[in-house]
């Protein structure tokens, strides 16, 4: 077996040369390293596959990443936003399918005050006190992280983006720091919520040394989940022209996750499956664990649109986790209706 594969599994850790000679290794050593990566998920969490119910409940931003479909210099974004009514609704499609996990995510819209997010989070907390409530609302103050928390949210998911500040940088405006989002991720883990970072694979600009850096960040914050998935240019922003992450780094880099943190909740993204017909089952044979189909209106789907060509906009979310169940069953895992806490605590 190829020594440095070997020494990750054994010590769970590498130094960043060692990283980036293994973010550029072969296909014999990719096999070796997804075929481990396997082995430590499947010995961490057996062959179940935990599902969030993802309710894009608005894309109205008043951040501007120079990446992301619905910033808020698009002028040709279709904006929305799902009122508490069909947020609730997504939810109750969401419970009778079997989801346990509710993931709230969005733009950053000042109209989703901190007493309207905690109306929410209260109403889903009260409806389903057996649901664990995963919030993704970008950058706030630590203050409002903690009323939501106190609401009742589990879990939050902020990808740092880029744990190299240079390259953080060329992805954001001057207005949003490199510094403020490491504070938030600081409070997230300070206020007690399970915490998610991640970042893109491919984003522009990123160097083989940055993808090291990211994974020594991440094995130095310990986060319980870990979203990762390839950059994928959107036609209406200025990254427009650069080329779209690849699917073979992104799996090598998933499955040096599982290996560098073998109880992260390591979700196969939509991202991956919008770069590869058969990518998320790749991503789960690659060592992740999470898949997190739609719940919103169909109506409104192809709307949160963060790149160009993202899959599984049209269908109902019935029939996506119908889907995704003959997906995962075909890999011999299987979707479970769990909460799916991380055991990375
Ligand atoms: N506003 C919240 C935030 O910033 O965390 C949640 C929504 S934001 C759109 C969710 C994630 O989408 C970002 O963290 C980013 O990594 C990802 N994303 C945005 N644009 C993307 C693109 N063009 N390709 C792939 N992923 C993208």
């Amino acid at each position: 077996m190829n020594k440095l594969v070997e020494k990750l599994y054994q010590n769970q850790a590498l130094a960043k040369d060692e990283l980036i000679e293994l973010i550029n290794c072969d296909k014999d050593t990719q096999e070796e390293l997804r075929a481990l990566a396997e082995k430590v998920r499947y010995e961490n969490y057996g062959n179940n596959i935990f599902i969030r119910g993802l309710i894009e409940f608005t894309n109205y931003c008043k951040q501007d990443c120079y990446y992301c479909g619905i910033r808020k210099s698009n002028l040709h974004c279709n904006r929305y936003r799902l009122s508490f009514e069909q947020i609730m609704e997504c939810c109750k499609d969401g419970y009778s399918l079997g989801f346990r996990t509710f993931v709230l995510q969005g733009g950053e819209d000042p109209y989703f005050t901190d007493d309207k997010i905690c109306e929410i989070v209260n109403a889903m907390k009260k409806t389903y006190p057996d649901c664990a409530i995963t919030l993704s609302l970008g950058e706030k103050s630590k203050e409002s992280y903690k009323r939501f928390f106190d609401c009742g949210a589990d879990r939050y998911l902020l990808r740092h983006e880029t744990a190299n500040k240079a390259h953080f940088e060329k992805l954001h405006p001057p207005k949003q720091t490199y510094e403020s989002r490491m504070k938030c991720l600081e409070y997230l883990k300070e206020i007690g919520y399970q915490v998610g970072c991640g970042f893109m694979v491919g984003s522009p600009y990123q160097t083989v040394e940055n993808l090291a850096e990211d994974l020594l960040f991440i094995k130095k914050i310990n986060p319980q989940m870990v979203g990762i998935g390839p950059f994928i240019h959107h036609c209406d922003t200025d990254f427009k022209d650069f080329p779209d992450g690849e699917l073979d780094v992104t799996l090598k880099l998933l499955s040096i996750i599982r290996l560098m943190i073998p109880k992260v909740l390591l979700p196969a993204t939509t991202a991956l499956a919008t770069i590869d017909l058969i990518g998320r089952e790749k991503g789960i044979k690659a060592g992740a664990n999470v898949v997190m189909p739609n719940l919103s209106p169909v109506s409104v789907r192809k709307d949160y649109s963060l790149y160009d060509n993202k899959v599984c906009t049209g269908e109902e979310s019935a029939e996506c986790r119908n889907c995704l169940e003959r997906r995962i069953n075909s890999i011999g895992c299987k979707i479970v209706t769990d909460r799916g806490d991380s055991k990375n605590i």
